[in-house]
């Protein structure tokens, strides 16, 4: 199936676990900006020598390095028929960015799904997740300052997709299946097929 398409939410929401799911079912690749940049990080290249004093403090990374990570990436042939990304984009200028870049290949997005789970339950997960996985920007400071990136930066790009007439909002709360099962019906729904 050939979808581009892109999921969005706050810091916790299940997108990474989501993704992956999803990215199976529809054969396309999923492209997570949080990933790449961690892989860099332990793998200390360059990339992640850049980014590193920023995502451990739950800053945004500069625009610049985050667009050339993505037009790198789209450009690979596992992505010409379709990609789900998460984590990308994250603010207006990253939106932008992102439809011009696709808009040069005559694409464009067919659709945004924006996972919503309330603020207090995503802080819960994010601290119980810092215990299992360790991930450095898990602690309670830095998880405070990426839900507040996330709402005066992220959140807003909703309001963009839905006057485009792209964005589903799907409820993040529940069983991973059970979410998993919601994003597929939206996905059906707005694209009128079935993923295989
Ligand atoms: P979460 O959504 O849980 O905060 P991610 O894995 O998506 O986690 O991102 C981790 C960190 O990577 C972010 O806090 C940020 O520093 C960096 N990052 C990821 N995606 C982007 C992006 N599109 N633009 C800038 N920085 C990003």
């Amino acid at each position: 199936m050939s979808v581009r398409l892109v999921l969005f939410g706050p810091p916790g929401a299940g997108k990474g676990t989501q993704a992956v799911r999803l990215a199976e079912r529809l054969g396309v690749p999923t492209i997570s900006t949080g990933d790449i940049f961690r892989a860099n990080i332990a793998g200390d290249t360059e990339l992640g020598r850049q980014v590193v004093g920023y995502t451990s403090k739950g800053h945004l990374v500069p625009d610049e390095l985050t667009d050339a990570l993505i037009a790198d990436r789209l450009a690979q042939p596992d992505a010409a028929d379709g990609f789900l990304l998460d984590g990308y984009p994250r603010n207006g200028a990253q939106a932008a960015a992102l439809d011009a870049l696709l808009a040069a290949d005559d694409h464009e997005l067919d659709l945004v799904i924006e996972l919503a789970v309330d603020p207090d339950v995503v802080t819960a997960r994010l601290l119980k997740r810092a215990q299992i996985e360790g991930r450095v920007d898990d602690t309670e400071d830095v998880i405070r300052h990426r839900l507040s990136v996330y709402a005066e930066q992220t959140s807003p790009l909703a309001e963009i997709y839905v006057n485009r007439g792209i964005l589903a909002q799907v409820d993040g709360l529940g069983e991973v299946d059970e979410v998993t099962g919601r994003l597929l019906a939206t996905i059906e729904q707005f694209t009128g097929e079935l993923p295989q």
